[in-house]
């Protein structure tokens, strides 16, 4: 087993790392860098080494001193969290040559899924069903056309290496396409330091539904079952739930068939989601997670499994020690995602949180890092808690959540909350009949309203 595990991330996710290692008697050792001295993961870590200044660069992605923060506290294992390294090949090898257990997939795959194209081509490969599109890079607006001409517009422009829901451009028609590949290839030039893009067909009223996945590394994969994330806004999740509205039980069971299929071909490791796009009755594949995801939680909820004790599992060389038919789902979960910012402009709100009350009771669960007198930074992502629900159908989930969302308490600072609570009244959302544009129109026609 593990004895002792660094954790190179931050915020409500590293303090969920630090309490499925808790629970398993394994010691943890926090990372941090000066903006988080009085961090909650810090305080609560059994050690904890500041790794740098406050900017990213210079702390969390900082491979050099992470990787002497687990030297020196001999750490025999590292679990990189969500954002940050997770999804670094680089960092998972480095790790693997020191001798310590990175928890999380091979170098390999991590770099097989972490550019859209390789991870395309490889779905396609183990039989999962892709978006239609060039399948390849695009060099000229005459090649993407080609490509444009046989699937249909309108088309997506992305970056293969894109990611945060950035690096995408819509064509509607063939004059669009010089534009679009210029801005694409621009943006994905400057944020993700390749600009290298493709092309596929955009699906016009999909959903966004993924299937949670964990694999022991000998060929074992299990699912647990979907999450629907099809409430976005610009191209960010605001809200999951699990199981999906719009998905039948034969269709569950197709599709989680399909997934563990073709992910034990290449002996998956740990946890990973593999992200489709749902529309008509078909599943589109559009990209793959290699790390643990935000909204993992509700599949928790539903399935009462403990994914990050199953990725430590894993790591340590103990396998998952069950099968398929030992996961059961029950009922519904909802989480939703409590940024600080403002629920009606989204600017970011930084700064000091004066009052904080966390609701309890049955089903509910709330991942923070927050507490009274905390200031959150201005340096990171402005998630601050996950709310998150259960009950035994979508409708007392729902009931739940409204219930929860007047409880909760962050004072001082601007959050969502207000925004779920508005969506909490409105027919489309209760209902779940929605798309991933859905929530983008519902907001524009707030506006013009108020
Ligand atoms: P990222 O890695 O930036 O998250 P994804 O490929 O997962 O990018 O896409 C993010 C979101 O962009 C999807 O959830 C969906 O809302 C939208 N999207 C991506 N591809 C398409 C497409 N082919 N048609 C329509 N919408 C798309």
């Amino acid at each position: 087993m593990l004895d002792k595990v660094l954790i190179a991330n931050r915020g409500e996710i590293a303090l969920r790392i630090h309490r499925a290692c808790k629970e398993m008697g394994i010691n943890t050792v926090a990372v941090h860098s000066t903006a988080d001295e009085n961090a909650m993961h810090v305080r609560l870590a059994d050690e904890a080494v500041c790794i740098g200044p406050p900017s990213s660069a210079n702390s969390y992605l900082n491979i050099a001193a992470i990787l002497s923060a687990a030297n020196i506290t001999s750490a025999d294992a590292i679990h990189p969290g969500i954002g940050f390294l997770s999804e670094n090949s680089q960092f998972a090898e480095m790790v693997e040559e020191l001798g310590l257990a990175f928890i999380g997939p091979t170098a390999e795959h991590i770099n097989l899924m972490g550019d859209k194209i390789t991870a395309k081509q490889k779905a396609v490969e183990i039989g999962l069903p892709v978006v239609p599109g060039s399948n390849g890079a695009v060099e000229t607006p005459a090649e993407a056309e080609a490509f444009a001409a046989e699937v249909g517009f309108p088309v997506i422009i992305k970056a293969t290496a894109g990611g945060g829901g950035r690096g995408m451009q819509i064509a509607h028609c063939a004059e669009d396409l010089p534009d679009a590949l210029n801005m694409c290839r621009q943006e994905a030039g400057a944020a993700f330091g390749n600009d290298s893009v493709y092309v596929e067909k955009l699906l016009l009223q999909p959903r966004h539904i993924e299937v949670q996945v964990m694999g022991d590394g000998n060929g074992l994969v299990v699912h647990f079952g979907e999450r629907d994330c099809s409430l976005q806004r610009r191209h960010q999740k605001v809200l999951e739930e699990a199981p999906s509205p719009a998905i039948d039980s034969a269709t569950r069971q197709r599709i989680g068939e399909t997934v563990t299929k073709a992910l034990a071909k290449i002996r998956y490791r740990s946890a990973g989601t593999v992200e489709f796009l749902y529309e008509n009755g078909e599943f589109y594949f559009i990209e793959m997670n290699t790390r643990l995801q935000v909204e993992h939680p509700i599949t928790e909820m539903i399935t009462g499994y403990d994914l990050v004790r199953a990725q430590l599992r894993v790591a340590a060389g103990k396998g998952l020690g069950y099968t398929q038919k030992d996961i059961p789902l029950m009922g519904h979960a909802i989480e939703c995602r409590i940024n600080a910012e403002n629920p009606v402009t989204f600017a970011p709100s930084p700064g000091k949180v004066i009052d904080y009350h966390a609701p309890g009771g049955l089903g509910v669960r709330v991942d923070s890092a927050i507490y009274a007198g905390y200031t959150v930074p201005p340096h990171y992502d402005s998630l601050v808690a996950k709310l998150i629900v259960h009950g035994r159908n979508r409708e007392l989930c729902l009931m739940r959540l409204r219930r929860t969302l007047d409880e909760i308490v962050v004072g001082g600072i601007d959050t969502t909350i207000a925004l779920h609570q508005r969506l909490m009244d409105v027919p489309e959302f209760t209902s779940g009949e929605y798309d991933i544009h859905w929530l983008e129109q519902w907001l524009e026609s707030e506006l013009q309203n108020s």
